[in-house]
Order: C-alpha cells, then structure tokens, then sequence
C-alpha cells in the first residue's frame, strides 16, 4: 500500500523539452572547462568518465578536483532567470491536488532552483510536505542509499510504501535496490527496455497507488 510520493524536480515535474537541464548541463561544463583550464570538450568527456560513480558533478568535483566553493558552482550553473521559459501549469496543480496521499520532492539540485521552478510553474510549494534539495542532503545527491533512507526516515515511511517517481534510470535503479517501489518517467520513450515499471506521462502514476 503506497503511503507517500515522492516526486524528482527536473524533467519530471517539467516536460523535459523545455530544455532547462540541457542548459544547466551547458553551465556545468564551461563552469568545469573554466575551473579545470580545459576546452569544452575535454570538461564534457572528463565529466562523463568522472561522474560514473558520483549521483552529481558537485561530488565529483569535490571528491577529486578540490571544489571547494560550492556557492561560486552553484550561482554560476543555476543563474537568476535559469527557468523563465517555463510555461505555468495548471493541470499538473489540478492533479497534484488530486492526489489523495502526501506529496515531497526529492530533488539533486539546489533549493533555490527549486523555487524557481515552482513559482514559474505556479504551484504552491504547500502542495509537498517537505523539498528534499542537495543541501539539506549534505551535498550528496541521488542515487546514494544514504539520501534515500535520510528522506524515508524524516517522512516517517519506508521504501515498500513510498512511491518514487524520476526520469533518471539510474537515480530510480538505486531507490529499487533498496526495495522501493518507483516509475520511470520516459516522456519520450527513451528507455523501451527498461525492465521495472515506466510511465510515459506522469498521470499514469495513478495506476500504481495500491
Ligand atoms: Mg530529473
């Protein structure tokens, strides 16, 4: 019996095709290019390779590159106006309110993104219990087992009961591991083999509340 949501922010709660994160991922990689005196290419290859074994660029950066001005990292990749092109949605309100469980955002980027995004979506940031963002976790992001259990434990749920809802396969892959239950959400049909449970529209998830 699913007790609680618990939703991702980008390409999630926001049609992937507005291309916000793309454009994050742009600023990620000239901020690295710029800090690690490399091209843009060599940063984006080098963040491929490096971020493998980290949920986020940050813990990479910070694990091995010496990062430390983690405010400098973040003012340059998530600026003033990142989500201005990001259309209101009232029917994502209309359904969140629908929904006859409590609601929270799990989300790897930081909060004041967040609140861009729910403001330029207009809905009511009283419409989650709790916004899980990489500050509040310690800097560390999904898909580490530690975010997860730090955020089932201050919900007072558990994986089994708790339904997860992410584009990312890896980020969801990891909240299976634990038992958890989750729907990819594959807008454009991405991940065909993917083998656990995939919606293609975030109403969908409707079907597994039981
Ligand atoms: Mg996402």
């Amino acid at each position: 019996m699913i007790q609680y949501l618990l939703f991702d922010l980008d390409n999630t709660l926001y049609s992937a095709r507005y291309g916000l994160e793309r454009n994050v991922d742009r600023r990620i990689i000239a901020y690295m290019a710029s800090y690690l005196g490399l091209s843009l290419e060599e940063a984006a290859k080098q963040r491929r390779e490096g971020i493998k074994f980290y949920g986020t660029t940050l813990e990479w950066l910070r694990n091995e590159k010496g990062l430390s001005d983690v405010e400098a990292y973040y003012a340059a990749t998530h600026p003033e106006g990142e989500a201005d092109t990001l259309p209101p949605n009232p029917m994502l309100r209309s359904f969140l309110e629908s929904l006859p469980l409590p609601r929270a955002i799990l989300t790897n980027s930081p909060r004041e993104h967040v609140d861009r995004i729910l403001n330029k979506l207009e809905i009511p940031e009283d419409l989650f219990t709790h916004i899980f963002d990489i500050r509040r976790n310690g800097f560390k992001g999904k898909p580490n087992a530690e975010v997860f259990y730090q955020v089932l434990a201050v919900l007072g749920t558990k994986p089994e009961t708790t339904l997860f809802i992410d584009d990312y396969p890896p980020y969801m892959e990891g909240y299976l591991a634990l038992g958890g239950k989750g729907l990819l959400l594959d807008e454009e049909n991405a991940y065909p083999d993917y083998p656990h449970p995939r919606i293609r529209e975030l109403w969908e998830l409707t079907s597994y509340l039981k």
